[in-house]
């Protein structure tokens, strides 16, 4: 009936209301919860049993004072009862993370590719080793609440679908029904499960778990082969009409410029992206392992080519960062990606022509960082991608093909 079905939702929303007031927020008591958020005591207090018996919140030991009687019990987000799952199915590897609640990593795998050119067979190779997670965190009595993937493309969330993967070459792939099928009869079958884009998660890393979480508007920008961007603007991920929201790399940055993978001349990725630092390498995993590698440590040596090209690429970003900045008015801009690597030879021009900008327009630019995720930024974002929509059930009801509802 419609009505019941309200009434779940009703507590659903409630309940979550609790966690994440609890989660900005630490060592409040029921009564604390029940002023801060408008709801009773005695409604407060049975949703804090509930949630205490599943795993999200515990309480400290009561507290005991002489002349004062029972003082509130404080409480915290239990970090040692509940897990996420997450993954980056990444351009040469799969990495596979499981966090607690707080964002602490519990597991941490990779796993490589057999044969990146067949994607079933890359979807199969994924369920498989998060399967084995699963059973691992199973047997450390830890209960998983649901399941998300990073892919390095335009991904349709709702439809689970990856539309398309410029570096991976695959096209139209129903990742969220392939993965379903691959968990069926095990201990993930029926578990929320989201797939979405890899920039998208890790800003979701960044606005749910680091240690300044909360910084809204907030954009993590990618910076790999390919370059994108994820965007969080008024506690919502910002996905646009199709999915495509946050390509930043495909903004003009020189008209006629370089040809891009898109097909557009002098975009931000041809300019800025890796592939333009990296000219002409082979197109098998190794060889473009080996190019990279020898890229950068040839930046850290300081080969004058090298160094050039870089510092070139890195002021091409500092006009990105201009632009995100006055498209969006961040509070933080985050960076991160493959590129990272090549240090302050590429950042510093960045940071540079970004303060120039700053200095004429007589405004103060956003607050650059990079990520303190490193390479797992993706598939912790993707535990965070599980954390965000299970803790804001009404727009996670709004996308009825993204799983099984956990009530
Ligand atoms: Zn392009």
């Amino acid at each position: 009936m419609l009505v019941t079905g309200d009434q779940q939702l009703l507590r659903q929303i409630n309940r979550m209301v609790l966690v994440r007031k609890l989660l900005s927020e630490s060592e409040l008591s029921r009564a604390d919860l029940a002023e801060a958020v408008g709801l009773t005591k005695s409604t407060v207090s049975l949703l804090v049993r509930e949630l205490v018996e599943e795993g999200w919140f515990s309480e400290s030991e009561l507290v005991v004072t002489g002349s004062l009687g029972r003082r509130p019990t404080p409480l915290h987000i239990d970090g040692a009862r509940l897990a996420l799952l997450g993954a980056d199915l990444g351009i040469d590897e799969i990495r596979i993370v499981a966090t607690n609640l707080l964002g602490e990593v519990l597991e941490h795998h990779v796993v490589p590719y057999e044969n990146v050119n067949n994607v079933s067979a890359c979807l199969k190779l994924l369920a498989k080793a998060m399967v084995r997670v699963a059973r691992k965190l199973i047997t450390q009595q830890r209960t998983i609440l649901g399941i998300g993937v990073g892919m390095h493309g335009g991904v349709d969330e709702s439809a689970g679908v990856l539309h398309f993967a410029p570096n991976l070459g695959w096209k139209n792939v129903n990742a969220a029904e392939q993965l379903r099928n691959h968990f069926l009869a095990t201990p993930l079958a029926d578990l929320p499960l989201f797939v979405q884009n890899e920039a998208d998660v890790a800003a979701l890393a960044e606005f749910e778990f680091s240690a300044q979480s909360g910084a809204d508007p907030l954009i993590y920008l990618s910076i790999g082969y390919g370059v994108g961007a994820g965007v969080v603007v008024r506690d919502s991920l910002l996905t646009g009409y199709r999915g495509f929201a946050g390509e930043v790399g495909h903004t003009i940055l020189q008209a006629n410029g370089p040809l891009c993978s898109c097909g557009r001349r002098g975009c931000a990725e041809a300019v800025i992206g890796l592939g333009n630092l990296l000219g002409k390498v082979g197109k098998s995993m190794p060889e473009r392992r080996q190019a990279l590698q020898t890229l950068f440590e040839q930046v850290q040596s300081g080969v004058a080519s090298r160094t050039a090209a870089v510092e070139v690429a890195g002021r091409n970003l500092g006009v990105l960062l201009n632009n995100l900045w006055v498209a969006f008015d961040p509070m933080r801009i985050v960076l991160g990606g493959p590129a990272m690597q090549l240090g302050d030879a590429f950042l510093s021009p960045a940071l540079a022509v970004l303060k120039e900008y700053s200095t004429v327009a007589q405004l103060p630019a956003p607050l650059i960082q990079t990520t303190g995720y490193g390479e797992d930024a993706v598939a912790i974002g993707a535990a965070a991608l599980v954390r965000y929509h299970l803790t804001r059930p009404l727009t996670y009801q709004n996308q009825p093909s993204t799983g099984t509802r956990h009530d």
